[in-house]
């Protein structure tokens, strides 16, 4: 649709120019054509004066001559030949005198009495003119005007006649006439300079001097037959036929004409048609060359204009291409922005809930403990005091050596009670001591702390350990995830008629492992998805919190450990506890010791 539009407008454009240079051409022409008319108009005049200044001249010389009175004399005596040779004599030297071709007198019958050119081969004298118009106006008392190509002498010019009369010129008919031979050849000499053609022509239109020789004796238009005949009867062309001009057509443009003398004559200019065209040509190129300038600039201009626009939209485009980037990556940013905002908020919340839960789950544990302590202090505690009471009796009976293993009964049994507070001072302990672990000895405090129950269920407690598995962290919190694993596993068997509880310790490449199966019901394919949620719990209230393992994964998390759980091929539940060992402490070495 563009393309067509575009396609449209050049082609008018193309029109427009052409046009244009054509308009030009036009215009150029007709300006050429009015100069070239003008010149020759101008060349013309000169030329037509030159000529007529010429007829003019001799105009009044047969006049003159014709009162001369010896002319009247040879008229009367032809036959004086003195006369005759005076007259001859006059005649000729009038002839040179007015540079004029000749000079003659005729008798009322056309013949030559006398003439200028008497000695001369081509002598005038004894021919009869009487078939020349020019005689016969002279005859019957006008003025003779005629141009002709002389019977005689065979060559062109203008004759001037006037009646000679006998006695008294005017009245009476005139007894001869006297006649003057002007030659015009010469003009054809000075116009042979001009390139184009010059032509004069009669009152026929048929041209007798021209600087073209093909024109000369021949008429610009064809001559109908009474014409011809007219001019084959006074000779005025020496009796030959006349013929149009061949080349007129092919190399004549517009004629520029003037009349010329008394004849009814036309001088004629026919400037080149080409000059017209070459005098138009020179602003014709000009104007075009101008045009494909223009055209040629215009269309350097719209490449450039083009050019600029396709740099300013690639750069538009690249600009757009950055602002779309730049935005991405904002809005990127601030996405990442949000969410890491978020992160950092859950990672607070985890932090303060893990702390929390750490609190919740010891003072649940406490709680559960105390209940255990109580019940522990409690027996030693009555058997302290019948131990003393009996220690009295017998002290009282004067049985020394009764009271004494009495005493010695008490002393065991605060020894023991003794021992189970500083286990518990050890549990209260601040927490973040970070220092290494001893996993076997911690195993050994969780045992003695969970002694109670153990005693209660008697359970078959099997232990596999080295002597010592050292471990980074704190030794409370490992305690503390120990106790948990081994109380979920004496509740796991209370209620089974095998009880067997097995903790396995050992190395495993660069981490310290921990297995504690028991030989409950094992862990349901449902409770084994929430095992490690905070408050998930299948025991009866009073009994769980359901923070045991939540708690535990996380001290084990934060110690870079694992832990897992698993059934076992018998149906009981394992839970392995993956801990890093403490890399200046190698295995061998503590083993070692
Ligand atoms: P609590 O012991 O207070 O219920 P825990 O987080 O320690 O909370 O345990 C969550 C649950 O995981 C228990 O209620 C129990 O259903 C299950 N569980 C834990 N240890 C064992 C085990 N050794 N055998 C079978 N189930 C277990």
């Amino acid at each position: 649709m563009k393309f067509g539009k575009q396609s449209a407008w050049s082609a008018a454009a193309v029109a427009l120019a052409i046009a244009l240079v054509a308009g030009v051409y036009l215009v150029a022409a007709q300006r050429a054509r009015q100069d070239i008319h003008a010149a020759a108009g101008r060349q013309l005049q000169i030329v037509a004066l030159d000529l007529e200044s010429v007829l003019e001249r001799f105009e009044s010389l047969p006049f003159a001559l014709s009162f001369h009175p010896d002319l009247a004399r040879v008229l009367e005596r032809p036959q004086d030949e003195a006369l005759i040779r005076r007259v001859n004599q006059t005649l000729q030297s009038v002839q040179r005198q007015a540079r004029v071709s000749a000079i003659y007198l005729m008798d009322e019958n056309g013949l030559t009495l006398a003439s200028s050119n008497w000695q001369q081969p081509y002598s005038f004298v004894g021919k009869n003119f009487s078939f020349r118009p020019y005689f016969r106006d002279a005859l019957a008392g006008a003025a003779g005007r005629f141009y002709g190509i002389g019977n005689t002498t065979g060559e062109p010019g203008y004759f001037i006649s006037q009646p000679v009369y006998r006695g008294e010129p005017e009245g009476g008919t005139p007894a001869g006439v006297i006649a003057v031979k002007i030659a015009l050849g010469d003009f054809e000499q000075t116009w042979a300079s001009s390139e184009e053609p010059i032509a004069l022509a009669d009152a026929r239109g048929v041209v007798f001097l021209s600087n073209r020789a093909d024109w000369r004796y021949h008429s610009l238009r064809p001559l109908d037959d009474p014409d011809q005949q007219r001019l084959v009867g006074t000779m005025q062309y020496a009796g030959q036929q006349i013929l149009p001009i061949a080349t007129l057509a092919e190399d004549a443009g517009e004629p520029v004409a003037r009349p010329v003398g008394r004849l009814g004559w036309q001088l004629m200019q026919f400037p080149s048609p080409w000059r017209v065209t070459r005098a138009a040509l020179a602003p014709t190129i000009a104007a075009a060359l101008l045009l494909v300038v223009a055209a040629l600039s215009w269309w350097a201009l719209l490449q450039r204009r083009r050019r600029m626009e396709e740099r300013s939209e690639s750069r538009r485009a690249l600009q757009r291409a950055a602002d779309e980037l730049e935005q991405k990556i904002a809005q990127r940013t601030s996405e990442l922005e949000a969410k890491y905002a978020k992160l950092q908020e859950a990672e607070r919340l985890l932090r303060s809930t893990q702390g929390e839960l750490v609190q919740a789950g010891k003072l649940a544990m406490l709680g559960q403990m105390a209940a255990g302590i109580t019940h522990e202090l409690n027996q030693p505690l009555a058997a302290i005091r019948a131990f003393a009471d009996n220690a009295v009796t017998f002290l009282a009976r004067g049985n020394a050596d009764k009271a004494r293993a009495n005493l010695s009964h008490i002393a065991d049994a605060s020894a023991r009670m003794g021992a189970l507070v500083g286990q518990l001072k050890g549990f209260a302990r601040k927490s973040d001591v970070v220092a290494g672990v001893d996993l076997v000895h911690a195993l050994r405090t969780s045992v003695m702390l969970l002694d109670n129950e153990i005693r209660r269920l008697a359970p078959a407690l099997d232990i596999d350990a080295p002597d010592r598995l050292l471990v980074p962290g704190d030794p409370v919190r490992v305690e503390q995830v120990l106790i948990n694993l081994l109380r979920n596993a004496l509740d796991a068997v209370e209620e089974r008629d095998h009880r067997h509880i097995s903790v396995r310790m050992r190395c495993e490449g660069d981490e310290a492992v921990v297995g504690i199966r028991d030989s409950g019901a094992g862990i349901a394919q449902q409770v084994a998805r929430h095992l490690f949620e905070p408050f998930f719990t299948t025991k009866p209230s009073g009994k769980g919190l359901g923070l045991g393992l939540a708690i535990s994964s996380s001290i084990v998390q934060a110690m870079n450990g694992r832990l897992e759980a698993r059934n076992t091929e018998q149906g009981g539940a394992e839970f392995i506890l993956r801990l890093p060992l403490r890399s200046e402490v190698k295995q061998g070495e503590a083993l070692a010791e």
